[in-house]
């Protein structure tokens, strides 16, 4: 994954530049930042979010559902629009929300850019990627002092630090859920939550706020399981279609419909509605077409179906990308599936787009029209719109991010331009992936020097 370019242009005069960016050393490799973007060819600096759907080459960063830690949110932000994400997917949360904005911002400061999508991502039920751990009754006096503190090794995000913070960081964990099994006095418990129905609404009226996600579990299976059983039908969906028809009662337990019911309105000012859904068997679309059908009459925007193949998973290794892809190939030869753009995540990693390829999912171009029903309904029968890379993208940029000095506090990375640099290479390595693949066989300079581009193998956050 890399890129092939020379560096030669100065957009801003020197003085201007300084002033804008502290000092010489610092604006030199923000220029050098600049020119990283302007000259790889990975990304199209004037392609819409949209076009990016339409052309099947939509990339997005999931920041977290609950990963909260306002610095690297940021950061992340910043050096991922740099590399030309169409999306960023982040928590519910206001500040949260602020602090991708100002990413955005700062990255836009460097080059003109078009401004990717802000997403926010909420659940109708229990759902894993809405959880914690925590260490609520623990002291971590408590631990016993041979215990070799398996917990803080596994944890993907450095949130357990038992001597500088007592336990879990809690808007640093994404309630992966690793370190529940490995602590051996089993100390650790989890608390899941749903997101706030009134609370959302208010996000979606911000101006920063351009689309929502909507994490289901699929549980509209056991509903309809539940619902054969109480009419004692023989099915309850529709042959031709394949929309599941429940009874009026089980319909209104149907926490997506509960959901859909209190933020439909909000939704009318949205770019793009999500759905996240794992892959539930035989009866996964039948369940995504009951929730298209709930939410067609209201949908006033493009949507989108989320693959979620191993939740959580990506920075794992290589074959967490294979149950994504899974699904994604069982979803390609659905004929009966419902309108909307189908996107990879939960496993996905750098080596998701070559699994991609193999498999022949990479859509071909449908040009840009505008017209949202008529890009929908393409007649185009295997393809897969784009991916969406969280653990992964976040390990390899949150290693750089982790070596910031943090004596002096919360950092800006653009403080710190080698790291900038460096964070950059990483990001477009793993955008370009998706965009291009001949690019991998190139490589990537700054003055002179390669970068490296391919973290497939980093071993840590903070390693
Ligand atoms: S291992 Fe996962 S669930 Fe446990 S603290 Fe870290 S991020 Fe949270
Ligand atoms: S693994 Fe369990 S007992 Fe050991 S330090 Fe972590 S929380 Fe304490």
């Amino acid at each position: 994954m890399a890129l092939s370019f020379s560096i030669s242009a100065t957009i801003f005069p020197p003085n201007q530049e300084e002033s804008k960016f502290k000092n010489r050393k610092t604006a030199k490799g923000i220029e050098n930042a600049r020119n990283l973007v302007k000259t790889s060819r990975v990304l199209s600096l004037a392609t819409s979010p949209h076009e990016s759907l339409q052309k099947g080459n939509w990339v997005k960063l999931i920041c977290g559902a609950s990963f909260e830690d306002v610095v690297d949110i940021r950061n992340l932000s910043m050096v991922y629009t740099l590399a030309g994400v169409d999306c960023i997917d982040c928590a519910a949360d206001a500040a949260v929300v602020s602090a991708v904005n100002e990413g955005i911002d700062a990255a836009m400061e460097v080059v003109e850019l078009r401004r990717p999508w802000v997403m926010i991502s909420v659940n109708d039920d229990d759902d894993l990627h809405f959880r914690k751990a925590v260490i609520a009754e623990f002291d971590p006096d408590d631990c016993p002092m041979d215990c070799s503190r398996p917990c803080e090794l596994v944890c993907p995000a450095n949130a357990i630090k038992l001597d500088d913070h007592g336990g879990v960081i809690t808007e640093r964990c994404y309630g992966c859920g690793r370190c529940f099994p490995v602590c051996p006095y089993d100390k650790i418990r989890e608390v899941t939550y749903i997101r706030d129905v009134a609370t959302t609404s208010e996000l979606l009226r911000r101006s920063d706020v351009d689309a929502i996600e909507i994490h289901t579990s699929g549980r509209q299976d056991l509903i309809l399981q539940f619902c054969l059983w109480k009419t004692k039908k023989k099915k309850n969906y529709c042959d031709v279609c394949n929309v599941i028809n429940l009874c009026d009662v089980c319909r209104q337990t149907d926490p997506f419909k509960e959901l859909w019911d209190g933020l439909r309105n909000s939704t009318e000012c949205m770019k793009l509605v999500a759905i996240s859904l794992p892959y539930t068997g035989d009866s996964t679309m039948s369940v995504m077409n009951e929730m298209h059908s709930i939410m067609e009459p209201h949908l006033k925007c493009l949507n989108l179906w989320q693959l979620d193949g191993r939740p959580m998973s990506g920075d794992i290794g290589r074959g967490a990308t294979r149950e994504s892809i899974a699904f994604a190939v069982r979803l390609a030869a659905a004929k009966d599936r419902p309108l909307g753009f189908l996107q990879l995540a939960g496993g996905t990693n750098a080596h998701t787009a070559d699994g991609l390829r193999k498999e022949g999912l990479f859509q071909t171009t449908l040009g840009n029209s505008n017209d949202v029903r008529s890009v929908l309904a393409s007649p185009s029968s295997a393809f897969i719109d784009g991916v969406a890379y969280g653990g992964y993208a976040r390990k390899i940029v949150g290693r750089v991010l982790s070596s910031m000095p943090s004596q002096q506090g919360p950092g800006s990375i653009e403080d710190y331009p080698e790291l900038l640099v460096e964070a950059l290479g990483l990001a477009l390595g793993l955008v370009g992936s998706h965009r291009d693949h001949a690019l991998s066989q190139k490589k990537l300079f700054v003055d002179d020097v390669e970068l490296r581009i391919d973290e497939v193998e980093v071993r840590g956050w903070a390693n």
